[in-house]
């Protein structure tokens, strides 16, 4: 009897699958979804709404990965279901990297394009933003590819899991380089609120790490290639002399090493190692982005409530993501300042507090991140690009194979007809 998935990572959303199939080739990928009346591709399972949840799901852990180099180094095609640590390993055979990482290398990289996952950086599109090509399983069985420059690729990259079971994404890829961290203690509010630009553009990504108490917390320098000395301090916060974990008290043995000594990309980009817990997994995450514009407005109306939230924060993390052409993407044609919170694993009590960050984030052209917790509905109504995308999924899947309650609601709405 093959496992089925009973929750995601976390253990904060239960899914309702009945029966979970594991091929082993595309081929058998192509057969299965032919045959089924409703299907949902699973990742690595670090969602934390029903955006995975279905009747049946589909594992593609048993298929190989088969990273292969493109266009002379430019470009790795691999299958959609392998995590970006283990795309890292091949990659570092060849000298190469990608752009940038989530705060983690364990997720997949079909799921974490589905929802838009990003890293940090004023000039850092999210990791969808890498994509140059694509082949989905359509709900017919057919093999679609689509490639960076086709009509529609722009609409098909950020896919909410609706249009099909991603088999292998190709990614842009460049020379590898080095990267290095340092951690700054003891930031006030205000000097982050007046120097919010400066301060998240300080390096190739940054991070500035709260618990939204009386003081901001910390920022997180990660500088891409050689740089000046690192300065002692920045506004007031101070450099650590010891490591750091994301999550005050927690061992900061989990988290990637800091101090300014370089190393590879992928060992300093995301805040946690692979093969380490990241984070610390009891948890639920929620993330708004708001425009760049907006940035200190935002900060500014999050204290305004933060006695609502406050006591149920793990880590805050605000983060910068550059603006793209994705339809579906939250940076879709804006640069974003985003608001990250690692909450305590009690849902009843952080939908509550998520309730009044909505309410107070709602004037500021906020969007949820699309795999994390939030409570508004119908937020694909927010995107200008949604009837497109509607049509893409009529074409792909006019059968709503690949659909679900959350897709439905959240996503489509009306647009879904
Ligand atoms: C500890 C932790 C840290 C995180 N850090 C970040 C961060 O730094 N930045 C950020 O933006 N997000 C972050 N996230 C959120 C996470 O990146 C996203 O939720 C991401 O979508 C997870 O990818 P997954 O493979 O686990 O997808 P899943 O949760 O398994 O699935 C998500 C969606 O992708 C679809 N999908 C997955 N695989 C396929 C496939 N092969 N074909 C078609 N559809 C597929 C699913 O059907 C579903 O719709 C974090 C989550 C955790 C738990």
């Amino acid at each position: 009897m093959r496992q089925v998935p009973a929750a995601n990572w976390a253990e904060s959303f239960h899914y309702s699958f009945r029966d979970c199939v594991y091929p082993s080739s595309v081929e058998d990928v192509c057969d299965i979804v032919a045959r089924s009346q409703t299907i949902k591709a699973l990742g690595s399972r670090h969602s934390f709404n029903a955006i995975a949840d279905g009747q049946v799901a589909m594992s593609l852990a048993e298929m190989p990965t088969k990273p292969v180099i493109e266009r002379d180094g430019t470009q790795v095609s691999v299958g959609g279901h392998c995590t970006y640590g283990e795309l890292a390993l091949f990659l570092h055979d060849h000298r190469l990297a990608v752009h940038n990482l989530a705060s983690l290398p364990h997720i997949s990289i079909a799921g974490a394009i589905a929802t838009a996952t990003h890293g940090s950086g004023n000039l850092n599109g999210n990791l969808a933003t890498a994509v140059s090509g694509l082949e989905f399983v359509a709900g017919d069985g057919s093999l679609v590819t689509v490639k960076r420059g086709d009509a529609d690729f722009a609409g098909m990259v950020v896919h909410l899991g609706a249009l099909g079971i991603v088999t292998r994404v190709t990614l842009d890829v460049q020379p590898e380089f080095q990267v290095a961290q340092c951690v700054y203690d003891g930031l006030d509010w205000d000097k982050l609120v007046e120097n919010l630009d400066e301060i998240t553009g300080a390096a190739y990504s940054v991070s500035v790490f709260t618990q939204w108490g009386d003081q901001a917390g910390s920022i997180w320098l990660k500088r891409a290639g050689a740089g000046d000395d690192w300065p002692t301090a920045i506004h007031g916060a101070v450099r650590a002399q010891v490591k750091r974990h994301p999550i005050s008290g927690l061992d900061a043995q989990n988290a990637t090493d800091q101090l300014g000594e370089y190393g590879r990309w992928s060992d300093r980009l995301p805040h946690f190692k692979m093969g380490f817990l990241p984070s610390s997994g009891e948890e639920i995450q929620s993330e708004y982005h708001v425009p760049k514009e907006y940035g200190a407005a935002a900060v500014e109306a999050l204290l305004s409530v933060r006695n609502r939230f406050a006591h149920l924060v793990q880590a805050g993390e605000i983060r910068t993501v550059a603006a793209d052409q994705l339809w579906l993407s939250p940076q879709y044609q804006r640069d974003t300042v985003s608001f990250h919170f690692t909450w305590v694993r009690d849902q009843d009590a952080v939908n509550a507090a998520v309730r009044h960050i909505e309410d107070v984030l709602a004037p500021l052209q906020a969007l949820p991140h699309w795999g994390k917790v939030f409570t508004r509905s119908h937020i694909g109504a927010s995107y200008e690009r949604l009837a497109d995308f509607a049509r893409i999924r009529n074409g792909m899947d006019p059968e709503r194979k690949f659909s679900n309650l959350w897709l439905e609601d959240v996503v489509f709405g009306s647009a879904g007809a």
